[in-house]
């Protein structure tokens, strides 16, 4: 789809992901984003951000995009859920904007991160953005939540430098508590990245009363130890930067009252990754 016949109310690049950005893409026939879902050629963005140093290796300029089918109860960002909130980007326009970066990248050891919402929603917009950036030698990172990794085809894979999965639970009933949805497919998606030595930083997100049980990081910790290609582990954690978010789009926010973690819990939680043999920070 040509740039002209996309409205551009706002600039693309956001002081940072917290920016509330809502209904950039209403109004877009329904017919338009399907075709745009399965060329690629456009896609749904809340923004790029510069600067990020927690999204993989180095400086990043990370794209965030909109569209996400959980709901995870610690969320920081909902607008991302729905991709009618997304603003209309073309995959040229979006591979001119990281083109801008490249050099500060390659001085920096950065590189592009994909995150979102859930960008394998825009599979097909995400391997063209990903390729571009590769064209760019350009690090690429891909920030998911595993549930539709067999979208992407082993070729495709290679295009992606680094995956940040996130693994929200192990127990499935408190996962599906948690997001809405089941693990077995991130699960599975690790298990295939594995297979064919695709390196992960996997991101766990550290909630005091949801998600600290020790037995059940345990359980995380010992999976992505079996792996063999988890070179990192992120403990995130939680807070709550994005509950205005919540309150503005009106969807009942359970965690009002939960407060961040402790630092004596986030080094426990730390160190059962630790025990595993895996780097964890
Ligand atoms: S997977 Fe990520 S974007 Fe989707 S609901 Fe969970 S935290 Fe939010």
């Amino acid at each position: 789809m040509p740039d002209t016949q996309v409205s551009d109310p706002l600039p693309l690049e956001a002081g940072s992901p917290f920016e509330l950005r809502l209904r950039l893409s209403q109004g877009l026939p329904e017919t338009d984003v399907r075709a745009a879902l399965k060329s690629g050629d456009l896609g749904f963005l809340h923004s790029f951000t510069t600067g990020a140093t927690v999204d993989g290796p180095g400086v990043r300029v990370v794209a965030w995009t909109a569209g996400c089918m959980w709901r995870c109860r610690y969320c920081h960002n909902p607008d991302t859920w729905t991709m009618s909130n997304g603003l209309p980007v073309s995959i040229a326009r979006a591979t001119e904007e990281l083109g801008k970066y490249r050099h500060g990248l390659a001085v920096m050891a950065g590189g592009f991160t994909l995150s979102g919402g859930e960008p394998l929603m825009q599979d097909r917009f995400a391997v063209k953005l990903m390729k571009a950036a590769k064209a760019m030698r350009i690090h690429t990172a891909l920030d998911t939540n595993g549930l539709y990794g067999q979208r992407l085809s082993d070729e495709e894979l290679q295009h992606i430098d680094l995956v940040l999965l996130d693994l929200k639970a192990w127990n499935a009933t408190l996962h599906k508590q948690l997001t809405g949805m089941d693990n077995g497919l991130t699960l599975d998606f690790a298990r295939r990245l594995a297979q064919r030595r695709r390196p992960i930083w996997l991101r766990y997100v550290l909630v005091p009363g949801l998600t600290d049980d020790a037995e059940d990081i345990g359980h995380v910790a010992s999976f992505a130890a079996q792996l063999g290609n988890v070179e990192r582990v992120d403990v995130l954690p939680f807070h709550q930067m994005g509950k205005y978010k919540w309150e503005k789009l009106g969807i009942p926010y359970t965690l009002g009252d939960t407060s961040p973690p402790g630092e004596e819990l986030i080094q426990r939680t730390i160190q059962i990754f630790r025990a595993e043999g895996l780097a964890a920070c």
